[in-house]
């Protein structure tokens, strides 16, 4: 397994680009499907979800629109803060659309949960979610995400768009902590 050391944090590979990029060709043909006929709008979490977006959307084979939205739940830490602020809104009339909110990760699904109400509030036809990732030991609250690439233990991951302090979005694997520094 390859490994990677941050700060003396010890993170292995967990997910291998070309176990991502397979699941991906599944999820899209899934949302396709789903929506023949329809032109929905898919809304991009930023910053994380920005690599898992750009690669699901090449598969997805119905006419669709994008947008983006920008908030933070993360402060700096590698535990959930539970506080979520917007700090870019999305720039469409999302009124009679049909929207796919599109997450990297949902952890405790606070986040999630506060963009699903958020959304709602603009009246779409229908509202979806899909996420890369989920981690369902985690949940602090009864939510649902219509399309999972992968349930993950409760463990720190980072790459594919996923970061630590910022950084190690453009790891093109995921990689999961399972050495934690003490000190
Ligand atoms: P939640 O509100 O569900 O607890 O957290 C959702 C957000 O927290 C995600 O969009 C992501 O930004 C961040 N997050 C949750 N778990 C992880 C993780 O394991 N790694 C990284 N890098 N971010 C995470």
């Amino acid at each position: 397994m390859e490994k990677i050391k941050i700060d003396n944090n010890i993170f292995g590979e967990f997910l291998s680009a070309k176990e991502i990029s397979e699941r991906l060709v599944e999820m899209g043909k899934e949302i396709t499907e789903d929506y023949a006929g329809k032109t929905p709008i898919l809304v991009g979490v930023l910053n994380g979800s920005v690599i898992f977006f750009s690669d699901l959307i090449r598969e997805i084979k119905c006419d669709c629109e994008i947008d983006f939205i920008r908030v933070s739940s993360y402060e700096k830490a590698m535990r959930s803060s539970g506080i979520v602020k917007v700090h870019k809104d999305v720039n469409s009339n999302l009124e009679g659309r049909h929207v796919l909110l599109v997450e990297d990760i949902v952890d405790s699904g606070l986040s999630v949960t506060y963009l699903r109400e958020k959304l709602l509030k603009s009246n779409p036809a229908s509202l979806k979610i899909v996420s890369l990732l989920l981690k369902p030991e985690q949940a602090k609250i009864d939510f649902e995400v219509d399309y999972v690439g992968f349930e993950i233990p409760p463990a720190f991951v980072i790459g594919y768009g996923l970061d630590y302090e910022q950084k190690y979005r453009n790891l093109k694997a995921i990689y999961s902590l399972i050495e934690e520094r003490t000190v």
